[in-house]
């Protein structure tokens, strides 16, 4: 595998220190990585505060062609983005292929809005304008379920707002972040866009920095908790994008083998390391057996096995703590529940873990009540729907949920009764970068995606003048 370096100041640098990335299907080192020190991470935030004015003043038109440049280059590397994603990441070669080009659409997408000025009023006693101003220097910190698509969310709106950035990719997926860097380091000018990579340790000084404005955090709740009280200090905005435990509610009249490859895919794509991924099924009581049935039918029959093998459906855990979590998992489904498919590690190096249905299971049990984060679904019984809705809403997150129904005025009248930021209809994880994103309860704060999540990344300035 190729050569990485961090990217700070117009510059493709090595890190003070280096650190293992591991391919999660294999358990060998990849790579040894830039590792960079809280100096190179203070040096990147100083190269984008200097950075700031001259793009802040550059015209959005010249912003968004160097957005478009961007697109252009992720599309052309797409091929070799997706193979270092599946290695470092784990999913298939397919998603991870998706994924890349699904990158450079959010680019596209944001290169295509604009910040126009609004005339709020304009009478004889005054005129007032409502202007989008750039914030300053930004934080990007990713998880590492979706390396690549999470930096879309937040990085082509940032820039095109007229932001600098500091970017800080997870520590385990570190690399085809770097390779993006490598790709588009001339298209800017030097210290508009920065990464940094880190072994866990950098992202509290990021937050902490006063040179900072605005943190766009993805990550699990207990880390969003922390960005939120250390940017409290400097007041930094913030956009949260946080953890969940969507549930899926099938009613009474919903076809189990019409609805069954929706709810597995809402379920288990990227082997259900998805925040919005289906984590708690309710099932009426009439369709349940049928509902285990299918479902277990369809992880008995999923390909797990090295992502860069063609056929593959699901690869392994990304990281040995999460697989480590998963397997912790199990170990509560057999105490609370029967496992109808999966249920077992693979016996090979990887992080594998075979999808897994868990019926006969209910709140109390972890599987239930915590955010699993890996291919192990429980079904829970139901038998009215006004059950159903209170105890899908039974839980501190509030991130997506899915009713599914023959009906749909019926599950219409379940979905605004649910509390979630996104409530899906005969479907789960239909995104797109048009469509609002953001999570309700301690799933999140603000908003990602289309014209809101762009306004996010700037200041409202509202200029009164006297007639
Ligand atoms: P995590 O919170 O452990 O890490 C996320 C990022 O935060 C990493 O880059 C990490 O290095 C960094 N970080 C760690 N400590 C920090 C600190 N003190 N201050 C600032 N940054 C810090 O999450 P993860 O395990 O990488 O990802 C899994 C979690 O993310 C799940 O809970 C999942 O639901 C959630 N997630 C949410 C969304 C969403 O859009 N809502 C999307 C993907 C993942």
């Amino acid at each position: 595998m190729d050569s990485f370096n961090l990217l700070i100041d117009g510059r493709l640098v090595a890190g003070d220190a280096t650190m293992p990335v591991v391919n999660p299907a294999t358990e060998e080192v990849l790579v040894q990585c830039p590792r960079a020190s809280v100096d190179q991470l203070n040096k990147a935030v100083a190269a984008a505060k200097a950075a700031f004015p001259g793009w802040a003043a550059t015209p959005i038109g010249e912003r968004r062609k160097a957005i478009v440049r961007m697109a252009e280059v992720i599309e052309k590397n797409s091929g070799e983005l997706a193979r270092i994603l599946t290695q470092e990441q784990g999913k298939p070669i397919g998603d991870a292929t998706a994924e890349t080009l699904g990158m450079a659409g959010f680019f596209r997408y944001f290169a295509s809005l604009d910040l126009p000025m609004r005339v709020i009023e304009d009478s004889a006693g005054r005129k007032v304008e409502a202007h989008r101003r750039p914030l300053g220097v930004v934080g990007a910190i990713i998880p590492w379920n979706f390396p690549l698509l999470i930096l879309a969310f937040k990085l082509p709106p940032a820039l095109l707002a007229g932001n600098t950035l500091v970017v800080k990719p997870a520590p385990t997926t570190p690399l085809a972040s770097l390779k993006f860097a490598e790709l588009v380091a001339d298209i800017l000018p030097p210290g508009v866009l920065n990464f940094v990579t880190d072994a866990n340790d950098l992202g509290d000084a990021l937050t902490h920095h006063p040179d900072v404005r605005k943190i766009s955090f993805t990550g699990s709740t207990a880390t969003g908790r922390k960005v939120m009280a250390s940017a409290a200090e400097t007041l930094k905005r913030i956009t949260l994008e946080l953890g969940g435990n969507d549930a899926g509610v099938v009613l009474d009249d919903a076809k189990p083998k019409t609805v069954a490859k929706g709810i597995f895919d809402g379920a288990f794509q990227n082997s259900g390391q998805v925040c919005l991924a289906i984590k708690r099924l309710f099932v009426h009581e009439s369709i349940y057996d049928e509902m285990c049935d299918e479902l277990a039918r369809l992880c008995e029959a999923a390909i797990v096995d090295d992502g860069l093998k063609q056929g593959t459906n699901l690869g392994p855990l990304q990281n040995k703590m999460q697989y480590e979590k998963v397997k912790a998992f199990l170990d509560d489904a057999r105490a609370h529940g029967k496992i109808v498919a999966g249920g077992e590690v693979i016996d090979r190096p990887g992080y594998f873990i075979r999808p897994t249905i868990v019926r006969d299971i209910a709140e109390g049990s972890r599987l239930v009540d915590e955010e699993q984060f890996g291919p192990v679904l429980p079904i829970l019984k139901f038998s009215d729907t006004d059950e159903a809705i209170r105890r899908a809403n039974n839980t501190s997150y509030g991130l997506g949920a899915s009713v599914w129904s023959s009906n749909l005025d019926r599950a219409h009248d379940v979905a605004s009764k649910l509390e979630a930021g996104t409530v899906w209809i005969n479907k789960h994880l239909d995104m797109a970068p048009h469509i609002p994103f953001g999570g309700a309860k301690t799933s999140g704060l603000g908003v990602e995606f289309a014209e809101e999540g762009l306004a996010e990344f700037t200041q409202l300035q509202v200029i009164n003048m006297a007639r």
